[in-house]
């Protein structure tokens, strides 16, 4: 069976690895997270971000709730199409979530539905690039602007995708990534903080290293280090910003394969659009990173069958997420509108394998069985 999902390894994660054992610094924030860090930096430039590593997406977001100061009583706004961190985080510190619809020709946050959603009380606004393509983030940029709205990006699919030529994450006030296993750059778990805004450098530091000023303490800013604010250990060991380096090394040869991938999906089920299908939407202004292709059926009949055929086939295809306003966390304390996009979503998503170790002849096979169930 071809998986939806191979994870890639570059070769070096074990030199790295065993580099931080021969050296003893095993902890957090020590040379390899420093070199992995930079490599981050590099890949986010022209802008200024500071970056720093965390243990996973979801402590990022996390610490961007934190960041903002986010309480009972404001509101923050999130695509009810996502995976549950992208509003947990906010949930976690007493915000009232309020649900945004998804576009209808792609699962993206829809700017008509957040504008309908804003009132003084919104705080932020998180859209997901999902699949690693960006969200309309001109028309949320300007809801930011004309109402002190902060925007932060969850950018856990879309390491080097672009808008209009810019790093996705370094668009927002803050951004973040997301190292699992299931994106294209993983070192198991891990994750990454953007920080686009000077003034939360000090704090972000701060709440990752247990709320104390330790970081400052060995920059020798100040001459004994403790408890200075809220925060958790948001920081990952030195083996994993190993394993992560080892990757990032490699992460032109992985977007490039994912790339090849996705275009030639792209290319050979084009046909599909006129037969009601609806394929992930490309443009110039909005460069994606092959993170998944997927392909939205006309109804849940049609994507169950159309999981049978492909299983048939040796091939799996996946759904992804369930509308979070309707989950068995949630749907007791909904009161807001029908996201009736979000739930096409939910019943008719289903994606294609994508990932870097997939051969040539495996691609062609997967397209002749999608052809195949379609007649064609
Ligand atoms: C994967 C993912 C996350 C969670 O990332 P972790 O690193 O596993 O915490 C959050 N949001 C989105 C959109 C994701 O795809």
């Amino acid at each position: 069976m071809i998986p939806l999902n191979k994870p890639f390894i570059s070769g070096n994660e074990n030199k790295y690895i065993a580099e931080a054992i021969r050296t003893r610094k095993l902890s957090g924030d020590g040379p390899l997270t420093k070199q992995a860090t930079d490599k981050l930096l590099e890949l986010h430039q022209p802008s200024t971000t500071k970056i720093l590593l965390t243990t996973s997406c979801t402590d990022a977001l996390e610490m961007c709730a934190l960041l903002l100061d986010i309480k009972e009583g404001d509101e923050v706004i999130v695509p009810s199409y996502t995976f549950v961190s992208t509003a947990l985080a906010f949930e976690m510190r007493g915000a009232k979530l309020v649900f945004a619809d998804s576009k209808k020709d792609s699962p993206h946050i829809d700017p008509e539905s957040v504008k309908q959603l804003i009132t003084p009380r919104t705080k932020a606004i998180v859209p997901v690039h999902y699949a690693g393509i960006a969200c309309d983030l001109m028309e949320l940029g300007i809801f930011s602007l004309n109402n002190n709205i902060e925007i932060i990006e969850d950018n856990a699919q879309g390491i080097t995708s672009k808008f209009h030529d810019l790093p996705l994450g370094t668009l927002g006030t803050l951004g973040t990534l997301s190292f699992h296993e299931s994106k294209n750059i993983n070192c198991g778990e891990g994750g990454a903080l953007l920080i686009n805004s000077p003034r939360f450098y000090n704090r972000a530091e701060v709440l990752r290293e247990k709320g104390t000023n330790r970081s400052s303490f060995f920059r020798g800013e100040v001459n004994k280090y403790g408890w200075a604010d809220l925060g958790s250990s948001y920081l990952p060991s030195d083996i994993l910003a190993g394993f992560l380096l080892a990757q990032l090394e490699s992460i032109d040869i992985v977007q490039k394969r994912r790339m090849q991938i996705f275009n030639q999906y792209r290319n050979e089920l084009d046909f599909l659009i006129d037969k009601g299908i609806q394929l992930p939407v490309i443009s110039k202004e909005k460069r994606g990173n092959g993170h998944i292709f997927y392909l939205v059926m006309e109804s849940l009949e049609q994507r169950n069958a159309f999981h049978k055929h492909m299983e048939k086939c040796d091939v799996k295809c996946v759904f992804h997420y369930l509308s979070l306003h309707k989950s068995s966390y949630y749907i007791n304390k909904y009161s807001g509108p029908e996201l009736p996009n979000s739930d096409r979503y939910t019943d008719c998503l289903t994606r294609l394998p994508i990932y870097p170790d997939l051969s040539p002849q495996e691609v062609k096979h997967i397209i002749k069985s999608v052809k195949e169930f379609f007649g064609a």
